[in-house]
């Protein structure tokens, strides 16, 4: 029987996912899935494994990637398709974007240690061992944890939020760059869970990016796990006079998320309408 499903949003190891790329290939093709397409954050680092992996040739693979982006100070997801792994000027920015990321802590430490508070950047390293993505909650609990507040919500008031003194904003590529750069390799754009993005006017958001080259949209997503009560009709029902791809996935992370692997998917139909964009670029 054709393998008739597909799930275009998947993380492994390489970002913040919990299986490695050979066990989600593994676990996806006991499924019967048609194909997958590894999308890890900010990083091609897991595409290799994923297509050296041993499975039947009926599960197509695809290279992918979710760029965190923003759009006027909001963050905005760009999943790139066919993403190939040697083009310098991607890897160049991703290998950036992640640079400034790992920056941003000792950055708050010292706003922090500036604004009289005696923590120190080791003391945090001591805390985040292990994890794959420390940010603020990490620093706020530092902070209780030192007796300068008495939670981590009081961290955030005090001087963690947008505009409090230790706030040190996240580097991220704008939502229009991420678009183009993916369109000049030739791999295709895909606006990640639109109904996550916090803009007036979703439609003509959606108009701008593919004015600069977006192809698709993932309208088949489970926003539950992300306590956002709406539903995938609106979606289509915003972009119904769109020529545009409808993708959709699981944003599956492992353990650590709640959709299963598989929980989305798409026809296997929608993999073609990728791959006949994608020859076209
Ligand atoms: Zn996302
Ligand atoms: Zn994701």
């Amino acid at each position: 029987m054709v393998r008739a499903r597909a799930d275009l949003h998947i993380h492994s190891s390489a970002s913040d996912g919990s299986d490695s790329p050979s066990e989600l290939v593994r676990k996806a093709d006991a499924m019967k899935l048609g194909c997958i397409a590894l999308t890890d954050h900010d990083s091609l680092d897991g595409i290799q494994e994923l297509m050296g992996a041993e499975a039947s040739d009926d599960l197509k693979r695809i290279s992918g990637l979710e760029i965190s982006a923003e759009y006027e100070g909001r963050e905005v997801h760009i999943l790139g398709y066919f993403v190939p792994l040697d083009s310098k000027p991607l890897n160049d920015r991703l290998e950036y974007l992640r640079a400034s990321r790992h920056n941003r802590l000792p950055k708050m430490i010292q706003k922090l240690n500036d604004l009289g508070l005696d923590i120190s950047i080791d003391e945090l390293y001591d805390d985040i061992v292990g994890v794959s993505s420390p940010g603020r909650p990490h620093v706020a609990q530092l902070l209780v944890k030192k007796g300068f507040v008495g939670s981590t919500q009081e961290a955030f008031q005090k001087y963690l939020a947008h505009d409090k003194p230790g706030y040190v904003k996240k580097e991220r590529m704008p939502a229009l760059e991420a678009t183009k750069l993916l369109r000049s390799v030739s791999a295709v754009p895909v606006l990640a869970h639109p109904l996550t993005i916090r803009v007036q006017d979703l439609l003509s958001f959606i108009q701008t990016l593919m004015n600069v080259g977006l192809l698709g949209i993932e309208v088949d997503y489970d926003y539950s796990f992300l306590g956002i009560h709406r539903s995938s009709d609106e979606v289509r029902e915003i972009i119904k006079d769109l020529d545009i791809i409808q993708t959709g996935g699981s944003d599956y992370h492992g353990t650590i998320h709640y959709t299963e692997l598989g929980g989305v998917t798409v026809s296997i139909e929608v993999v073609e309408n990728l791959e006949r964009v994608h020859d076209e670029i």
